[in-house]
């Protein structure tokens, strides 16, 4: 056995210093040629040994010719490698490059998350149009022509060629994800369960909380005899769920927000300080998180659906929020900076 180890080492040494193939090719038949190579002497002596000993012998006389015959045909691949006849070493045992793996941002991360949520309370994703127009992104949403709650939306408008377009046709990049309600509720029949999480647009100028380009994850539930009562528990259970907490405390405040009535903003505790204070809260030990409401029956009228036959609870909440306060970000302009070093920690 140790005769055989020996050999080994003595075949890889010189495999390792040879330098053409004609040498790998002698060190082939020295080593295991078929009459006088050295390993294939000892593998010939084998029939006349005891059963013992063939058992102990035999595996090993085998890999040891395996392991030679693999370094001779690797040597030979390396020597005719170009890299080998310009002169470079190519060095086959050296461990392979490993190709770097792209990362998820992380509102894709998050984005995923809210979806996986909601898909286990039985809500469909939709995708939807960042180019709409304005009968979807406000009309049809019971925003009244001339209102001053659509200024508020700093929408960017479109250029349009067409002469004498009506207003409502005016395109727009959308300016909240709610642009998608009316048109969903158009293809489909209630019940439904819904949410569309996507990219907005607003002409704002930009700070650490601020951005023209934002995310938001839309919702909404429209069936009979829908109630206030439901839309608490849904996001309820859905904060449960995102920040992995047995109990959430909410607060519903007055909202105004023309597409729901009554509409309200929903507030939770603080996760971070308990209710305390703390800065991400701006001490007040709530985070202002979900406008939301319950859908106008003109909203439903834009819909083409019955009057007072259905109710639904819509909300609006922004994905981008809570990826900030997933990953502890304070500056809004990092998710679209392109800065691989803020990319890379995801
Ligand atoms: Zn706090």
């Amino acid at each position: 056995m140790q005769d055989l180890q020996q050999l080994k080492q003595q075949a890889l040494n010189e495999i390792r210093n040879a330098n053409s193939t004609s040498t790998v090719e002698q060190i082939r038949i020295k080593f295991l040629g078929r009459k006088s190579g050295l390993v294939t002497k000892i593998i010939q002596t084998l029939p006349s040994l005891s059963v013992d000993q063939k058992k102990r012998l035999g595996p090993l006389a085998n890999q040891v010719k395996h392991n030679i015959n693999q370094a001779l045909n690797n040597k030979i691949i390396a020597l005719k490698s170009p890299d080998h006849q310009t002169g470079e070493f190519f060095d086959t045992t050296l461990p392979g490059i490993r190709p770097e793996i792209g990362h998820l941002h992380p509102i894709t991360l998050v984005s995923r998350e809210v979806e996986e949520i909601f898909k286990s309370m039985g809500f469909q994703v939709h995708e939807g149009n960042e180019l709409t127009d304005l009968h979807y992104n406000f009309l049809a949403l019971n925003f009244p022509k001339d209102h001053p709650a659509m200024d508020s939306y700093d929408t960017f408008f479109i250029e349009n060629k067409e002469k004498d377009i009506k207003l409502e046709n005016k395109r727009v990049m959308r300016a909240h994800t709610s642009n998608m309600q009316v048109k969903i509720m158009e293809s489909k029949k209630p019940p439904l369960r819904v949410i569309v999480p996507g990219r907005c647009f607003r002409n704002e100028s930009t700070d650490a909380s601020h951005e023209h380009t934002f995310y938001q994850c839309e919702g909404f539930i429209v069936d009979e005899k829908i109630s206030v009562a439901n839309l608490i528990y849904t996001l309820k259970e859905f904060l449960k769920a995102y920040f992995k907490k047995d109990e959430v405390k909410v607060r519903l405040r007055p909202g105004y927000f023309p597409f729901v009535e009554p509409g309200f903003e929903l507030d939770f505790e603080c996760m971070i300080c308990g209710g305390k204070g703390c800065p991400v809260c701006k001490q007040t030990g709530w985070v202002e998180l979900i406008p939301c409401g319950m859908i106008q029956q003109n909203v439903f009228k834009s819909a083409g659906y019955p009057k007072n036959k259905y109710t639904g609870f819509a909300f609006g909440m922004g994905l981008t929020r809570l990826a900030m306060m997933k990953y502890g970000i304070t500056d809004i302009r990092l998710f679209m900076s392109g800065d691989l070093r803020f990319n890379n920690q995801f």
